[in-house]
């Protein structure tokens, strides 16, 4: 692993370098490169891990609620009181070792995710161009480098090709280097090391072929890795905001609790008795379990939405998805299947249509030959199966240069060959919208592009132009996909044989024609778009294609769309922000835009109070995806846009967005319902024991069975709050505002009304005649079991308790089933009923019980009803 410290590989021509590692230009064998892998290891860095065993060890000790039960602990200690001792320390270890469980299942859950999204790189082994999984390059391997990739390994550049590369990761540096690859002297620094490409940074422009000199935790990054791996993350705004809310409860409580504290003592009550009561109510009031049930809510979210094949990369955005009120989307892929089939190649006089492959061989005439060979020299694709029999023979790459390469192989054409003699000159991209490529001992340059592009950078008389572009766009209005193909006139081709060009060459084209593409709409498109209007979010289409093939696919799914509906990339450069942001309303295309259109578009979504998706796959769009509120990136485009994105989508589909947003939705409504559950039970005990005080009647329970109520009643079931799967169907309100003014007041409305309820209850026992020590027992029961029972109500914030099936999550009726089990052996067992200072309970009183829990139950059901117009 420390050969490169004795090569210096930098300092080497790359034949000495592909020498000294046992390599050459046809790369390594593939039996080479097995051993190798064998002695360096697997091209990774050392786990960086979001998270340390004794971090969440700690943290769960970290926490008023601990403090406490810490405090109360001491207390009882120096009172001598051991069973109460006995008992509060029970309650800390459960805590903290149910805490510490939960949240270190969540954060595993959550650093998995950083390994579904696989990088790829390709690599020449055995004389043979091949895509591998990054993670099994070794020193040695001869690779290429293309624009949108992230560098796998540090590599010493054999031949590069406009090759630029964006190193900020390794030295701050966020100028683009232009990499080389000429000989450097033995002391050039890092940075100055301009032939060779470091690991970790991303190609923003280029190509390139070079040879791997190190792997793994051996390259640049590797060795800072650590430092890398330091930088702790980010806690989510609503972390943020529920860590602050959590000090204001805490307060609150604070206050209550002094007030309580005080009253004590003026009635009488022993000042260390009242101190252990203060520290129990407090202990009962602190919503604890909050902080984690938000983690595990959004752990549980975001696995479900990786089965659907959607990786969340930002944790952050887990909590925006649910809100999304716009979904800037492109076409081909999200919407297609981009899997293109050639059907027509037009040239100035003649029109053939290419039936499905194999089921008859048309003729093409020399002209449609030409061009389709033509055209052949701007596809840079690998043929994935070479062994196999030729007419089963695979290609991948970008989607329309797969189609022009399968085209050409039915049509006998030599594909091998043309890629192996192929030089890419300047790559596609969706700004420039064409690429440049050809052969340089056949001085032949070609330009595959939209057409439209390609006509106005050709020579053609004013006439053939506009006779032209009529076609085009006629043509295009059918829906199909058109690639322009045209040659670079000899006379301008003195500068391409460096190898490289710009965009300004493509001039004085000579036009030969343009290839027609079919690309199917992807089965569910149409279906998925209907869903996301039903949740009440808006789909804008934005596409790098002309404005009839973009509306025809409108049409085609079932979008009511006619010419006002479309807006091109033109258009809208001539029109101010204030002029554009009045159209917006009425746009649900926009045309033969750029990422630079797109983010303008993003932006002005996003200034009316637009929660803005957008979906995206170059290096170009790595800008927008960042500026909108959830970036999603194609899993098959380029690195750069993965890198920056919120959301994946590892199978391209635009369904998949549907599920984030469905699951957004779920997590949202379900950090609801744990807030509300959770806050809403704070009350109960402050109003029990301060209306018993208030009141002048005795205390109506002890601190010792809050404790012990507080630790079975409210943690457990809040965390089976994850598991719930509804969510609200319909349009939300906007932004991502979680506690809605409405949620705050469910929560108060329920919290006031139930805690006086179960006071009323006591006053009622006593003024009834109930004996003091069965009343108490019977305020118990009510006061246990309230947690339990009324969790079934919180379920669902919209949906009454009486629609549902009541015991569909498992998790809830585990934890319930564990709370009355307990609860039950309280009552049931006489030495606990001692512990306690309970007494067995009556059958009427415990009919009674039964009446109180459907009483609230009644009132968590009205206030739930009262509230259902408002809150969604
Ligand atoms: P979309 O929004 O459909 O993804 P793109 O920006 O990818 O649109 O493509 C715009 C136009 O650029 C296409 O209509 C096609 O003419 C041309 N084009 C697309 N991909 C390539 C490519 N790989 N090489 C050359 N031209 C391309
Ligand atoms: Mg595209």
């Amino acid at each position: 692993m420390h050969e490169e410290k004795q090569l210096f590989a930098w300092s080497l021509t790359p034949e000495v370098a592909l020498e000294r590692l046992g390599s050459a230009r046809e790369g390594l064998s593939e039996h080479e490169a097995e051993s190798r892998l064998k002695k360096y290891g697997g091209n990774s860095l050392p786990r960086t891990r979001r998270f340390t065993v004794l971090g969440i060890l700690t943290r769960q000790f970290y926490s008023p609620l601990i403090f406490i039960l810490i405090g109360a602990s001491v207390l009882t200690i120096s009172l001598q009181e051991w069973i109460d001792t006995a008992v509060i320390l029970l309650a800390i270890l459960v805590n903290a070792g149910l805490g510490f469980f939960q949240e270190y299942r969540a954060e595993t859950t959550l650093e998995k995710l950083t390994t579904y999204v696989k990088e790829r790189t390709r690599v020449i082994r055995d004389g043979v161009e091949e895509e591998i999984d990054s993670l099994l390059l070794v020193p040695g391997d001869v690779i290429r480098l293309s624009y949108g990739a992230r560098v796998p390994a540090d590599a010493r550049i054999i031949e590069s090709n406009e090759l630029s590369i964006d190193e900020s990761v390794l030295t701050g540096e966020s100028l683009a280097i232009r990499k080389q690859a000429e000989v450097l002297s033995e002391a050039a620094e890092l940075p100055e090391r301009i032939n060779t490409a470091h690991a970790g940074t991303l190609v923003v422009e280029g190509t390139a072929l070079a040879l791997v000199t190190t792997t793994g935790a051996a390259t640049e990054i590797g060795k800072i890795a650590q430092l890398v791996a330091e930088t702790e993350h980010e806690p989510t705004p609503l972390q943020r905001a529920l860590a602050h809310l959590g000090w204001i409860i805490f307060i609150g409580i604070a206050v209550l609790v002094a007030i309580i504290f005080f009253l004590g003592l003026s009635r009488g009550i022993p000042f260390f008795e009242m101190l252990l009561m203060a520290a129990a109510i407090s202990v009962g009031a602190v919503p604890e379990a909050l902080p984690i049930a938000l983690t595990v809510i959004l752990a549980v979210g975001v696995q479900r939405l990786a089965g659907r094949q959607g990786i969340i990369r930002k944790l952050a955005a887990a909590e925006t998805l649910g809100s999304a009120t716009v979904i800037m989307t492109d076409k081909t892929g999200t919407l297609t299947e981009a899997n293109m089939r050639l059907v027509d190649i037009r040239t100035y006089k003649e029109l053939i249509t290419i039936p499905p492959p194999r089921e008859a061989i048309v003729h093409l005439t020399d002209d449609e030959k030409d061009i389709l060979s033509n055209a052949l020299w701007g596809a840079d694709v690998l043929l994935e199966n070479p062994s196999d029999a030729k007419t089963e023979w695979r290609f991948s790459g970008r989607p329309i240069e797969v189609a022009i390469a399968r085209a050409a192989h039915e049509h006998g054409m030599d594909v091998q060959g043309t890629s192996k003699n192929r030089a890419s000159l300047l790559t596609f991209n969706s700004t420039n919208k064409f690429s440049i490529s050809g052969n340089h001992a056949k001085e032949l340059y070609v330009v595959v592009g939209a057409p439209d592009i390609l006509l106005a950078r050709s020579r053609l008389t004013k006439e053939d132009f506009l006779a032209m572009e009529a076609e085009v766009n006629r043509l295009s209005a059918e829906g199909k996909r058109l690639l322009g193909v045209a040659r670079v006139p000899r006379e301008r081709s003195a500068h391409l044989k460096k190898g490289t060009a710009r965009a300004e060459q493509a001039a004085d084209l000579e036009f030969l024609g343009v290839l027609v593409l079919q690309d199917p709409l992807r089965a569910d498109a149409a279906e998925s778009i209907q869903k996301i209007e039903q949740l009440g979010a808006r789909v804008v289409m934005l596409t790098g294609d002309l404005k009839g093939t973009a509306l025809s696919i409108a049409r085609e799914l079932g979008w009511e769309v006619d010419e006002g509906s479309v807006l091109t990339g033109e258009e809208l450069r001539r029109l101010p922000d204030e002029a554009l942001n009045e159209k917006l309303n009425d746009i649900r295309i926009f045309a033969r835009v750029t990422p630079e259109d797109k983010l303008r578009v993003g932006r002005l979504f996003q200034k009316r109070g637009e929660v803005v998706a957008m979906t995206g796959d170059g290096v170009n769009d790595a800008p927008s995806l960042k500026a909108v509120n959830i970036g999603v990136a194609l899993g098959s485009g380029t690195d750069v846009a993965k890198g920056v994105a919120d959301l994946v989508l590892l199978n391209d589909n635009f369904s998949t967005i549907v599920s984030a947003i469905e699951e957004g939705r779920r997590i949202l409504e379900n950090i609801r319902k744990v807030f509300v559950y959770l806050t809403s039970t704070c009350l109960d005990a402050v109003f029990l024991i301060g209306g018993a005080l208030i009141a002048g009647l005795p205390l109506p329970i002890s601190a010792l069975q809050i404790i012990w109520v507080n630790f079975f009643t409210d943690s457990l079931p809040a965390l089976s709050f994850a598991f719930e799967k509804e969510y609200a169907k319909r349009a939300h309100g906007r932004g991502a505002e979680i506690l809605t003014t409405e949620v705050k007041a469910i929560t108060l409305g329920i919290g006031i009304l139930t805690s006086i309820l179960l006071f009323g209850m006591y006053w009622a026992l006593l003024h009834f005649g109930v004996e003091l020590e069965a009343a108490r027992s019977t305020i118990f029961v009510c006061f246990a079991l309230y947690g339990l029972i009324v969790a079934y109500s919180f379920r669902s914030l919209h949906t009454s308790i009486f629609s549902m099936p009541l015991f569909e999550n498992k998790a809830l009726n585990w934890s319930a089933g564990i709370g009355v089990v307990l609860i039950a052996g309280t009552m049931l067992l006489p030495f606990m009923r001692e512990i306690f200072e309970l007494a067995p309970l009556t059958f009427p009183l415990f009919a009674l019980v039964l009446v109180w829990l459907v009483l609230n139950i009644l009132i968590v059901e009205m206030t739930k009803w009262a509230f259902r117009s408002v809150a969604y």
